[in-house]
């Protein structure tokens, strides 16, 4: 069970840059010096009285001491700007952690995760947490790019999947004359056919609106309940 949400304090240890457009930042912990939370949660960063933007924690639980973030800042407002301008020493303040996009272990459903672009960030926490903890369930992943280089941390979900057999990784990248221009579409079509039978299943979704919705109604036409699709809606 993750702690209660609350004002906390951190200091910018490491910034890289996975692709031109998506950083990851490490923030250590100052206080709490530990942040309790579950894989998939987020934080609150401020940016003024009623201003605010949300970043997926993309470290697991484990490492509850410095927290890895990780963003795409090609929309370019001021969250993406305040990302990018992140550098070693910078003080962050933050709220958190927050959302109920994660996954009880008590829960036996085969999970269903299905990651549009930066979607990735908080199945990556689960993942790893999986990874690290045991994944005693079979799982699968679908992931969507526009382009090779949207798919992130897809090494490391491939790695993920060569050492658990329970894993199953799918790559789906965005081609102009396929069906997977529209990640709404291409997305919902692979899922589709990777989720043939939806007994027992829990499904994951992260992304974008189109996507979360087209997504939740192919499943839901195939048989799942409404309330067994969970979502994090980034944009
Ligand atoms: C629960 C939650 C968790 C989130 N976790 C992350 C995360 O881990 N990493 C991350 O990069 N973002 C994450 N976001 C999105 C993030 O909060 C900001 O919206 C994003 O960084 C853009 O902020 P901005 O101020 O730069 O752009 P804004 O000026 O707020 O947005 C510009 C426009 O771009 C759209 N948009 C925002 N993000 C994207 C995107 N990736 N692709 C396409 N369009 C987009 C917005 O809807 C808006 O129309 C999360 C959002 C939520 C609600």
């Amino acid at each position: 069970m993750a702690g209660k949400a609350r004002a906390c304090r951190a200091r910018v240890v490491a910034v890289r840059r996975l692709t031109p457009r998506v950083l990851e930042a490490d923030l250590r912990m100052e206080e709490p010096p530990e942040l309790d939370f579950a894989a998939g949660q987020w934080v609150s960063v401020p940016f003024g009285p009623k201003t605010v933007r949300a970043y997926s924690i993309a470290s697991p639980p484990t490492r509850p001491r410095v927290l890895t973030l990780c963003a795409d800042v090609s929309p370019g407002g001021l969250g993406s700007r305040w990302f990018a301008g992140l550098a070693p020493g910078a003080a962050v303040g933050f709220t958190g952690p927050l959302g109920g996009f994660v996954l009880a272990r008590a829960d036996a459903r085969r999970p269903l995760f299905v990651a549009e672009e930066i979607g990735i960030v908080p199945v990556r926490s689960i993942l790893a947490w999986l990874d690290e903890t045991g994944f005693g369930r079979p799982a699968r992943l679908v992931a969507w790019a526009r382009d090779p280089g949207g798919l992130v941390y897809d090494a490391e979900c491939r790695s993920l999947a060569r050492r658990h057999p329970a894993f199953v990784y799918h790559a789906v990248v965005a081609s102009a004359d396929g069906p997977w221009r529209e990640a709404a579409g291409g997305l919902a079509e692979v899922v589709g056919r990777v989720a043939s039978d939806v007994g027992g299943l829990v499904a994951y979704v992260a992304g974008g609106e189109a996507t979360i919705h087209a997504v939740r109604d192919l499943l839901v036409a195939k048989g799942l309940e409404r309330k067994s699709v969970k979502w994090e809606k980034f944009w």
